[in-house]
């Protein structure tokens, strides 16, 4: 396993960091949290002007084919710029869905001319795409899916109905990869298609939802009788689960990789002097070091492995779960440590305060988003060491006849 960057990417990254020191602010605390007393518009517009400064400069999109305006560079270079940018006070994780999620989606299996067409556009940061997969009875079991899209025979579109949930940013989204069924006769995870949609066309309304943080990430969308042509089916007609499934990987990797670098720094920060005096305090800044060294090397080990070009292993999908439950318990000693103080929203104290409360608030989410703990156990028991899969009552029987 490596610790140390080789001598190559040492070299690079000198020169993220001398991009980076003359293009953004330093952080003044690992824990600055940018963008915190912003109202939403104004940091997407912020993000959007990020993505489009470092994608100029060739760090937009380090490892994505040069044919599409990509640095045609290595992954872990665009690992070591990520490392880097956690330094800087700027907008990180806007781009996650589109550029972690939906084009490596595309340029894994689309079309030639929906990448002619789209991944430019997505890599400089001025068309963002969001995810249609999630329904409100359909998220863990996501071939359960109750949204239609029947074929026009006479024109050749299809036609697509129904409602999708926790679609972060469709409302500033200009596209959208869409699960649908096609054929309800078939068993669940036969008969769906995915397609590219154009968040603009007529019959497709965006509801954000208001969280307890006061913020609106995700939205309700809801498609009537929206028109699509059958171009934007990506691979085949009924063939979808398959592109579901590789999304589904980008997707629990890059949330895996999402954790703050320094968390036990901060932790200790936080707790002060009372690290020292109090035992159980202690007890926890220890057991929050030991979790954040623990993620270090399962990250050095999937590092290690992309630095070798190859695909790293199991422990991306494993951090994904370690990293929420940490994320939450440093949130909760957060809270904890502020005593009575804790109860009081976070900008009426300090911005210390504000990242704990936003991480109380936020790191729930990464135990539910891209899979929840449940299913990502289940898919590392079953994938991962080999245990009987789950019973499946459904397993061969259509679509339509299932009870729901
Ligand atoms: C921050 C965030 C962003 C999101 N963004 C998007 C997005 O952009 N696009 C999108 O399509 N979706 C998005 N989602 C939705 C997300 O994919 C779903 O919330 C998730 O898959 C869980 O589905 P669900 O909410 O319907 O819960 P359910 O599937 O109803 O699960 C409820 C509970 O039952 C448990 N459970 C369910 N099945 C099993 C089982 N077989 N074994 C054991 N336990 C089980 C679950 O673990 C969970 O605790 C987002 C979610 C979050 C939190």
């Amino acid at each position: 396993m490596h610790f140390e960057d080789q001598p190559q990417d040492a070299e690079y990254r000198t020169h993220v960091r001398a991009w980076l020191e003359a293009n953004a602010p330093r952080k003044t605390r690992p824990d600055e949290t940018w963008g915190l007393h912003l109202p939403e518009d104004d940091r997407v517009a912020a993000a959007r002007e990020w993505q489009r400064r470092k994608f100029d400069a060739g760090f937009g999109a380090i490892a994505f084919p040069r044919k599409y305006g990509g640095a045609g560079g290595r992954a872990y270079e665009s690992a070591i710029f990520q490392q880097e940018e956690a330094n800087f006070s700027v907008p990180v994780a806007f781009y996650n869905i589109s550029l972690g999620v939906c084009i490596p989606s595309l340029l894994a299996l689309a079309r030639p001319e929906h990448k002619e067409r789209h991944v430019r556009a997505a890599l400089e940061g001025t068309e963002v795409w969001c995810q249609l997969y999630s329904e409100p009875a359909a998220g863990s079991d996501l071939a359960g899916i109750l949204t239609r899209a029947e074929r026009d025979a006479d024109a050749g579109d299809f036609i697509i109905n129904g409602q999708k949930v926790w679609t972060t940013h469709a409302r500033h989204a200009s596209w959208a990869l869409l699960v649908a069924r096609t054929d309800a006769s078939k068993p669940k995870h036969e008969g769906l298609t995915v397609f590219i949609i154009d968040m603009k066309v007529p019959g497709i309304t965006v509801r954000p939802i208001r969280q307890a943080s006061g913020e609106a990430d995700f939205n309700e969308v809801f498609l009537t009788d929206v028109r699509v042509p059958a171009a934007n089916v990506i691979g085949e007609v009924d063939g979808g689960w398959k592109i579901i499934v590789a999304s589904l990987v980008h997707e629990r990797v890059s949330i895996g990789g999402a954790l703050p670098r320094d968390l036990h720094r901060m932790t200790l920060e936080m707790a002060g002097d009372r690290a020292n005096t109090d035992a159980r305090i202690r007890e926890r800044v220890a057991d929050q070091y030991l979790m954040s060294q623990g993620l270090w090397l399962m990250s050095a080990r999937a590092l290690t492995a992309v630095s070798k070009g190859q695909a790293p292993g199991p422990e991306s999908i494993c951090a994904k779960i370690i990293a929420g439950r940490f994320l939450q318990d440093f949130a909760y000693f957060g809270m904890d440590l502020r005593g009575s103080e804790g109860v009081l929203a976070g900008r009426e104290l300090d911005e210390a305060a504000m990242t704990s409360q936003r991480m109380w608030f936020g790191s729930l989410a990464v135990r539910i988003a891209g899979g929840t703990d449940e299913i990502v156990r289940n898919t590392i028991a079953e994938r991962v060491l080999g245990l009987p899969p789950e019973v499946r009552i459904d397993k061969g029987i259509p679509f339509k006849d299932l009870a729901r």
